[in-house]
């Protein structure tokens, strides 16, 4: 399978801080078939399907389904994945030349809800930003042991970033860069378009109660086997196993940026794989994640890094600007306080109501 995604750094919150999709057991007796269930490897993380299948389905029918469910995440790798050297994103990032280079439209998509964010967030989520990832040593074939850079290296790479510096056509779909050192990263949004891509081909084969999960990146529709809502959970740093909140999620989506996954520490400084765009550097406040919930898992993902990079105060104003549900898990002191808008509180209590 494609690595997409570097996640080989565990850190002491490796054990605790990992969101999961958790299908919760009701009460109530068992009013839908067996839900189907297809894992995999994508995008240097894992991922899962669970769907209830329809009364036509054969005994073959999960196979095939699965089969396909691969074929699509495999083919999209091919278009937007840094890690693989002949993807679409990688002919354009060793692209040298500032003329039209031709994409498709699931390409100039994802662009466009990486400008759109990049917009909201005052450029905080850019996923021009490749050169600066890289450089700290979080990005394809970097070193295991990862150091501060230069300072002229730092300036060097900055000054190949800026959303501005790359220019988006529609009729024909391309792309072009207005410098040739521009470099695209999509890491903080692809996995959620993963999802929501895997969701629209359930859809479109008539299954309408699913759930998709990619990296911690999760959509859901419709109900469990059990015939209610899904339930996802949402991982507690600091109790090993434990949940911080559950929430019912019908024909919605949930992504978490976290810093907890991907980090190096010199001089007991810690260096998060998240780069502030304007400073050149990884972040360096106390927000230890931040879960996002979006109709849209590719926003959702989208934004949870932009709300990671912004900060605890500035990344809660975004969420309020857009009237996103959002939950932090800030540090304080040795421990973890969680922080999270009305919106969010709304769905939670919600599904607390609901019971199950
Ligand atoms: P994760 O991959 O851990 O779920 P994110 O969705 O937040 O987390 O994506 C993080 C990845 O996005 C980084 O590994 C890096 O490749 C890239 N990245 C880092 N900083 C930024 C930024 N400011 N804007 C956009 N992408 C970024
Ligand atoms: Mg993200």
């Amino acid at each position: 399978m494609t690595a997409f995604f570097r996640k080989p750094v565990a850190g002491i919150y490796c054990l605790l801080a990992l969101l999961s999709a958790l299908l919760f057991n009701s009460c109530g007796k068992q009013e839908n078939p067996q839900a189907v269930e297809i894992h995999g490897k994508t995008m240097g993380t894992t991922f899962q399907v669970k769907y209830l299948p329809l009364p036509s389905d054969d005994d073959q029918r999960p196979e095939a389904i699965g089969g396909e469910i691969n074929a699509a995440l495999i083919a999209f790798n091919q278009l937007v994945s840094t890690y693989i050297k002949d993807s679409r994103i990688s002919s354009f990032n060793q692209f040298a030349d500032t003329t039209w280079f031709p994409v498709d439209s699931t390409f100039l998509h994802i662009l466009e809800g990486a400008r759109e964010i990049n917009r909201l967030s005052g450029g905080a989520m850019d996923i021009t930003v490749g050169p600066l990832v890289n450089l700290w040593g979080f990005g394809p074939g970097s070193p295991e042991q990862r150091h501060i850079p230069e300072a002229a290296a730092i300036a060097a790479a900055k000054a190949n970033t800026g959303m501005e510096k790359l220019e988006i056509r529609h009729d024909p779909p391309a792309v072009r860069k207005q410098i040739p050192g521009l470099y695209i990263d999509l890491s903080s949004i692809a996995k959620g378009y993963g999802v929501d891509l895997v969701g629209r081909l359930l859809e479109k084969k008539g299954y309408a109660n699913y759930l998709v999960e990619i990296g911690g990146e999760v959509r859901t529709r419709g109900v469990n086997e059990r015939g209610v809502v899904w339930r996802l959970g949402i991982s507690s740093p600091e109790i090993s196993g434990g949940l911080q909140a559950v929430i019912a999620l019908d024909n919605f989506s949930m992504a978490t940026s976290g810093d907890y996954m991907n980090y190096f520490e010199e001089n007991g400084v810690r260096y998060s794989h998240l780069i502030d765009p304007v400073a050149a550097k990884p972040i360096s406040h106390n927000l230890a994640s931040v879960t996002v919930l979006h109709p849209s898992c590719m926003m959702a993902d989208g934004f949870a890094t932009a709300i990671n990079v912004l900060g605890p105060e500035q990344g809660m104003a975004l969420a309020e600007r857009e009237n996103l549900p959002i939950m932090m898990i800030i540090r304080e002191g040795e421990g973890f306080v969680e922080k999270m808008n009305d919106a969010f509180r709304l769905i939670r209590e919600k599904t607390e109501e609901s019971g199950n």
